[in-house]
């Protein structure tokens, strides 16, 4: 394995550690991140193939959805928080993000909200 190909795996996995901590101990600032985030999921299941191949990842054709959506982590339901998270993927995610714009604050249930036609949901 390349240098570049080991690199990428490492931020791949400093990446995981990062939202899980995020998602799950960080919450306000996490609902802060996703108020910066634009655009909708189109539920390819790239995110559950980071690193490895999340065992709950369930394919049905072109079809993705998750064996335990309920009771999925945090850090799944809230992928992706930053930019560089869908640089984990080489770009490929169907979200984007911009700029805070001045005063940008999280409005209170943030996290009760899923977005809508999320790879979670059972098709
Ligand atoms: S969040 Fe992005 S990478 Fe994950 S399933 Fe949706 S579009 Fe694909």
């Amino acid at each position: 394995m390349h240098n570049s190909a080991i690199n990428f795996r490492f931020t791949q996995a400093v990446g995981k550690i990062r939202r899980f901590y995020k998602a799950t101990f960080r919450p306000r600032a996490s609902a802060k991140l996703v108020e910066l985030r634009h655009g909708d999921c189109n539920r390819c299941g790239r995110c559950c193939k980071i690193l490895f191949r999340c065992p709950f990842l369930r394919e049905d054709g072109d079809t993705y959805s998750c064996r335990i959506y309920g009771y999925h982590f945090s850090a799944c339901k809230l992928f992706p928080l930053e930019q560089r998270d869908i640089d984990e993927l080489g770009g490929d995610c169907t979200y984007y993000f911009t700029n805070p714009p001045a005063g940008v604050h999280a409005r209170p249930g943030d996290l009760k909200q899923e977005p809508r036609e999320r790879l979670w949901q059972i098709s």
